[in-house]
């Protein structure tokens, strides 16, 4: 048993380890990928290392450097060493945390670990939670609620009955939602056409005078979803007002905070987040911001009694132990892995201090990254952060400045040093950068300002024609 487990230890180090020095990008194609793990499916089995050893070789080239301190695609985050061990644990443990029953450790650290949470958003103490896969769940579990509460208050039990016939739910958001806020809304049978949009102003934020006038027009039930970090450009809505007109409204209020509503734990940048506390539901991630390794995300809802009503179970096999928290009347799934450990390591091993550090240094690095780039001849910056995610565009002397962009982000992943990704935003093509790696330090700035220097210099000089038939990346 433990040979195979010291061969995928050693594996795993030299990996990490190669994080400094590898290409961030991967280096196989999808086909060369095809090629080598498409085997037949194997009629007899084979010795457990060297199944570990040829997976490691067939994976090579074919694993991004994401975790390195020069990966500023999506927003993904790293994995601090400390989460890693507490998750290899979890794994090795083996507990399924449907239960206090099934794994009572779990249960009690899951406890512990929400209500640290709680405390350090500066959420009710009241509020109920579940630790779910990620921010996409976290949506799903909060709406569910609010289906719960909205459709109560106006005599229809949607356990029960479900959707059909009940009054109209509807969705209030700007165009810069997270695109899980509407998976959400077609999982959960609410459906994208109940999602209405309101108007943003030029910096993302939710405008109060369409909202208000977006929650006059009708009484059917309402969530209203508020953004703790816009994808792009990392505002945050005006939440004391918005909560104080959608409550006006009787509406639900939910916060998308997958990694801005850890701004809460820094001083410097708490106060982006007055009023979310007065919201009814809050969805985050673990597996970006605080870097524990992925399946992480945390929910957390106001209205303890729509939380638990809309998904405890009893069965006759799994009776509660009195008073503890059973995972599973907070949950959308049933068994599951334990996913308290990693988050309990992280927040032990860096303490609130320790994290609230880790969130300023990730602001301060995507500053400098916007700066330097955006000081570039032929750079311009299109968002400064207001955290930790900016945007800039590159300009090309044929003003196609659209496909020069795009170009540069590739020039600039096939470079090796550093990954960036593209999107859509205010009509143009823009890469966007997000640091939430509590690797990257300053030298990884300096390496990657001067990779993308190195890059543009060579395409303005190289390239003044028109770069038609480019790739166009998506979000
Ligand atoms: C990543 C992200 C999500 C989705 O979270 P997952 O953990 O990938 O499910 C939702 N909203 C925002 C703002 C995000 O950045």
């Amino acid at each position: 048993m433990t040979q195979v487990l010291d061969r995928a230890a050693a594996h795993a180090t030299a990996f990490l380890d190669s994080l400094s020095s590898r290409p961030i990008a991967a280096t196989a194609t999808i086909a060369e990928l095809q090629d080598r793990l498409g085997k037949p499916l194997p009629e007899a089995g084979q010795p457990a290392e060297a199944v570990i050893d040829e997976l490691v070789r067939d994976c090579e080239g074919g694993l991004m450097g994401s975790g390195s301190g020069r990966f500023f695609g999506w927003v993904i985050g790293g994995t601090l060493p400390v989460a890693l061990a507490a998750d290899w644990l979890t794994s090795a443990w083996d507990q399924n945390a449907a239960s206090n029953l099934t794994a009572p450790a779990e249960a009690v650290v899951e406890q512990v670990c929400g209500d640290w949470a709680k405390e350090m958003f500066g959420l009710p103490k009241s509020a109920s939670f579940a630790f779910v896969t990620g921010c996409q769940m976290a949506h799903t579990t909060a709406l569910a609620a609010a289906r719960h509460k909205l459709l109560r208050d106006r005599g229809w039990d949607v356990e029960a009955r479900g959707l059909s016939g009940a009054p109209p739910l509807r969705i209030l958001t700007t165009e810069n939602r997270h695109e899980s806020i509407l998976r959400s809304a077609r999982l959960l049978g609410v459906g994208t056409d109940a999602i209405v949009q309101v108007r943003a102003d030029n910096s993302g934020r939710i405008e109060l005078r369409a909202l208000e006038e977006a929650l006059s027009r009708t009484d059917d039930p309402t969530v209203v979803c508020l953004q703790a970090g816009d994808l792009n450009t990392g505002v945050f809505d005006p939440f004391e007002p918005a909560c104080h007109f959608a409550h006006g409204a009787k509406a639900w209020v939910h916060v998308d905070g997958a990694f801005g509503l850890w701004a809460a734990v820094s001083d410097r940048h708490r106060r982006l987040l007055a009023g979310v506390q007065l919201a009814d539901s809050w969805a985050t991630d673990g597996h970006k911001w605080l870097n524990l390794p992925f399946d992480s995300g945390l929910v957390f809802v106001a209205d303890a009694a729509a939380h638990r009503a809309s998904f405890a179970q009893d069965t006759s096999y799994s009776v509660p132990t009195e008073q503890v928290r059973n995972q599973k009347d907070w949950n959308p799934e049933w068994s599951r892995r334990g996913r308290g450990f990693p988050f309990y390591a992280a927040v032990r091993a860096l303490g609130r201090a320790g994290i609230g550090a880790m969130i300023d240094r990730c602001c301060a690095h995507a500053e400098r990254l916007v700066r330097e780039i955006g000081q570039l001849d032929g750079a311009q910056i299109v968002a400064p952060p207001v955290i930790n995610q900016g945007l800039v565009r590159f300009l090309s002397r044929d003003g196609n400045h659209d496909a020069f962009t795009d170009k540069m982000i590739r020039r600039v992943q096939d470079d090796g040093v550093a990954w960036f990704g593209g999107v859509s935003w205010s009509g143009m093509r823009v890469m966007r950068i997000s640091v939430c790696n509590w690797l990257t330090s300053d030298d990884d700035i300096d390496r990657t300002v001067a990779s993308v220097r190195k890059v543009l210099a060579g395409e303005r000089n190289l390239s003044p024609l028109p770069l038609a038939g480019e790739r166009n990346m998506k979000d």
